[in-house]
């Protein structure tokens, strides 16, 4: 046999082969052949060659066909180092000639050997001569017939006759496959999917068993796992005289696979080929440490495995798989908690629709991100970050998208486009980002000049109407549809068990609402990291009392309407430290500006006039004397805690009385009240002051005693630069990242919408700053307060309550710097925990 190149191998035992030279399908092959599973002969190209194919240079073909023996038909598939990554079709039965028909119709008919004839012929023709699909496709159903007619049109495309020396074919097939790969579209859309710029391609040569014949010949695959759950279910498919993935397209006979009652089973037809196919399946699992799909060929009853691959898998499927590959000893713990990448849990952790509810279809399209959103429409990625800015849920709505709507992918709630498919740039970035995602929904006719969708039944809906996108079935539904939160299963908490067992940095949750501290404790964080105190106060009743002491006169008059805020905000905080039960909650004091609280326009001020037995007149004077030209820079956080400080007392006092009450139930308390957007030490001397005055006050009239601590949110750069000054009178510190992005960059975290996608696509910065933690700068000061606070005071405990608590890149961070928790909404919590487990393994 001639060797025809080093980097041409033929795949055995101890051949040279490597993921990251001949690629992952390769690599897989030489496994299964060191396995001694029966796989048929197959050649490895590596990076190299291919690359050197794609620029014309062809090693020796009859050399390569050689290395084969004398297999009548070959067959190609890509092997990309990282399966994910994609790669251009296989192309099957090559080799496929008027010579080869004539010999293989004695053994599977005329018929069938015309028609694997034309199949190839029509493959050829479309992936290889890029000719148009159409003029092959439509050819007579008889094959014989079809065959003439797809010959005669190849002819007349290309002025030459079809290619009769295998040789040649397969030189064509291989160019065609190396140079698909280069290709701009084919590199975008494997760099959507993490690879790098130039990664490399490789390609298997594989003879075929082509599943067509005497006896039991077919084709199919199987799996011992589901891929939406990952229980332990034997799934797949099998389909009699077929090839390739014949089985598995749509509206193919597909045969049971174990024995049923309801029709003829692989198991039946073929009882020796399906044991040993269920035991190669369940050995390969065991071996190569992975839950496996086997890709098979029955030939006259004989048993071949063509490849294995990676079970597909969601996100529920992989936690379980990696749990369940651990517990069998096969990895270790530490190596399943390193098998989920945190991010994919959103997509475990995200609402669905309930499928008892009543759906009102407007289209179905391709189920290509799971979970379910509603919104109002939407039809640019600058509409949805303006729906985002003010905090309006959107849906993206696009023909389809590109890299300028990643910004507006981020701020909406759901995407929906009518081109594109499981791979489109949508699909991609929206299951990267756990965004419902539904594509491909052609069946929708998108106006997007008038700004307008029209369902297939004659509804038109306009921007700013409500669709509720199920991305896990594909379905794009009219209105708000009942959701359904998460569905997570026992796996999953067994992983974050296990995550808990190795992480050393704690994880709480920003929660302010009973409804959002339960689903906090229901996953399990370690305390609340941030109550936003003034989101207490948007209902109705509150928003009245509120505005009544804003436009209190005197000091008497603002103490009796905080006389009415009290007791609502004790029942507030005494419910949270029940549901915590006796972790640690962190109450910040009021932080926005007071004009939030008032109307903005001519109708609510007359409304509120009404309500307050006002002058209008009055109404609109207080609340012009409000308004501030900056008021994120304004009248704010402790600056209104210094300037109108009873709104602190009656917080500070509710904290302190609610923590009584709940206490005398059960567990032991220590509140944390927290002080937010400071910039001076005396700031803190004269709000302690106050609270120490409240905190004897309050022990004195119950004759109680407890303790508090009380800490600064870091969200202006002075009190990071100066926290020496502010440590000591403080036991904690917990970085506002998301004020303290917007200070440091001097950057509008409301406005900054309009130019970041223009920003990052610039490489003005590298992500936007508001999503991952700008290490640079603000993780600087980061660093400065840490030292600076950790200095003065040893004993200081350090954390991020800011967006980026969630984000892994940011964790990293943090746990680099010696922080002790991480803050973060409740639905990313367990991204965190694993986030952290991994930074610990
Ligand atoms: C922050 O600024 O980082 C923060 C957590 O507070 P808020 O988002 O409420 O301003
Ligand atoms: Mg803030």
């Amino acid at each position: 046999m001639q060797q025809a190149d080093s980097n041409i191998t033929l795949i055995t035992s101890d051949a040279p082969i490597a993921g990251h030279t001949h690629g992952g399908r390769a690599k897989c092959l030489q496994r299964l052949v060191r396995l001694d599973l029966p796989v048929p002969r197959t050649v490895a190209l590596s990076f190299d060659t291919v690359h050197r194919i794609a620029a014309g240079n062809m090693p020796d073909m009859n050399a390569l066909i050689g290395q084969l023996g004398d297999s009548a038909l070959l067959c190609v598939r890509p092997s990309s180092e990282d399966p994910d990554w994609g790669g251009p079709r296989a192309i099957l039965n090559i080799g496929m000639t008027d010579a080869a028909r004539d010999a293989l119709a004695p053994r599977i008919g005329a018929k069938a050997a015309a028609k694997l004839y034309l199949r190839f012929v029509q493959s050829y023709a479309i992936h290889v001569a890029r000719l148009d699909a159409d003029t092959l496709d439509d050819v007579s159903d008889d094959p014989e017939e079809g065959l003439a007619e797809a010959l005669a049109a190849y002819e007349d495309e290309t002025e030459e006759q079809f290619p009769q020396d295998p040789a040649v074919q397969l030189a064509e097939v291989l160019r065609s496959m190396a140079r698909a790969w280069e290709g701009t579209t084919a590199r975008l859309l494997r760099q959507a999917k993490g690879a790098p710029a130039d990664a490399g391609l490789g390609l298997v040569v594989q003879e075929m068993v082509i599943g067509l014949g005497r006896g039991e010949c077919g084709s199919g695959v199987l799996q011992l796992v589901n891929s939406q759950t990952g229980q332990r279910q034997m799934t797949g498919r099998y389909l009699s005289q077929s090839q390739g993935r014949d089985a598995l397209s749509t509206g193919a006979d597909a045969l049971y696979l174990e024995r049923d009652p309801r029709g003829p089973s692989l198991e039946e037809l073929a009882p020796e080929a399906f044991a040993q196919l269920k035991d190669h399946t369940a050995l390969m699992r065991t071996k190569l440490r992975e839950e496996m799909q086997a890709e098979f060929t029955i030939d006259n009853g004989k048993l071949y495995l063509l490849d294995g691959v990676r079970v597909a898998r969601n996100a529920r499927a992989a936690v379980s798989i990696a749990v369940a590959l651990a517990e069998d000893g096969i990895i270790p713990r530490e190596e399943a908690l390193m098998r989920i990448e945190p991010r994919a849990l959103n997509e475990l952790l995200h609402r669905q629709v309930d499928p008892d509810a009543p759906r009102d279809l407007l289209a179905s399209g391709i189920a290509a991100s799971p979970g379910a959103a509603t919104g109002h429409i939407v039809f640019t990625a600058t509409a949805a970050q303006a729906a985002a800015a003010r905090g309006e849920a959107c849906v993206l709505v696009r023909r389809e998208t590109s890299s300028e709507d990643i910004r507006g992918m981020h701020a909406a709630v759901a995407v929906l486009t009518e081109r594109g498919g499981m791979t489109s740039h949508a699909a991609v970035i929206g299951r990267g980002i756990g965004l419902p995602c539904v594509v491909g929904a052609s069946k929708l006719r998108f106006q997007m000049g008038k700004r307008k969708l029209i369902a297939p039944d004659g509804r038109v809906l306009s921007e700013g109407d409500d669709v509720t996108i199920d991305g896990t079935n594909g379905q794009v539904l009219f209105g708000k549809a009942h959701l359904l939160d998460a569905g997570i299963d026992d796996s999953f908490r067994v992983l974050m068990d296990w995550a808990d067992d190795v992480r050393d940095l704690a994880v709480r949750a920003n929660a302010d609402t009973p409804a959002d501290a339960l689903v906090a404790r229901n996953f399990k964080a370690q305390g609340i990291g941030l109550c936003r105190t003034e989101h207490m106060f948007f209902d109705e009743a509150r928003m009245t009392v509120m505005r009544e002491m804003i436009f209190a006169n005197s000091s008497a008059d603002r103490a009796a309407a905080l006389d009415l805020l009290l007791p609502m905000q004790r029942a507030d905080f005494a419910e949270l430290f029940r549901i915590m039960q006796g972790q640690p909650v962190c109450i910040r004091l009021f932080d926005p500006p007071l004009h939030e609280f008032l109307p903005s326009d001519r109708a609510g001020h007359r409304e509120l006039a009404e309500a307050l037995d006002l002058p209008l007149s009055v109404v609109t004077r207080r609340v012009e004397a409000l308004s501030e030209y900056n008021p994120m820079l304004g009248m704010r956080g402790v600056r209104l805690g210094i300037t109108v400080p009873e709104i602190y007392d009656m917080q500070t006092r509710a904290i302190f009385e609610a923590m009584l009450d709940a206490r005398g139930e059960g567990d032991p308390i220590v509140p944390e009240i927290m002080i937010p957007l400071v910039s001076a030490s005396r700031e803190v001397e004269l709000v302690k002051t106050r609270i120490d005055a409240i905190a004897n006050a309050v022990r004195s009239e119950t004759g109680q005693d407890f303790t508090y601590r009380l800490g600064v949110m870091v969200e202006t750069p002075r009190a990071a630069l100066r926290a020496a000054d502010i440590a000591p009178q403080v036991s904690f510190l917990s970085f506002g990242t998301n004020d303290l992005t917007q200070m440091t960059y001097g950057l509008s975290r409301d406005d900054a919408g309009r130019f970041m996608s223009e920003y990052v696509q610039q490489g003005v910065y590298p992500e936007d700053p508001f999503h991952s933690l700008d290490i640079d700068g603000v993780g600087e000061l980061l660093r400065i307060g840490a030292e600076r606070g950790r200095g003065a005071r040893t004993d200081l405990v350090l954390s991020i309550c800011g967006e980026h608590g969630g984000n892994p890149e940011s964790i990293a961070f943090c746990r680099a710097a010696g922080f002790d928790y991480v803050s973060c909404s409740p639905f990313r919590v367990p991204v965190a925990r694993l986030a952290a487990a991994q930074l610990a393994v």
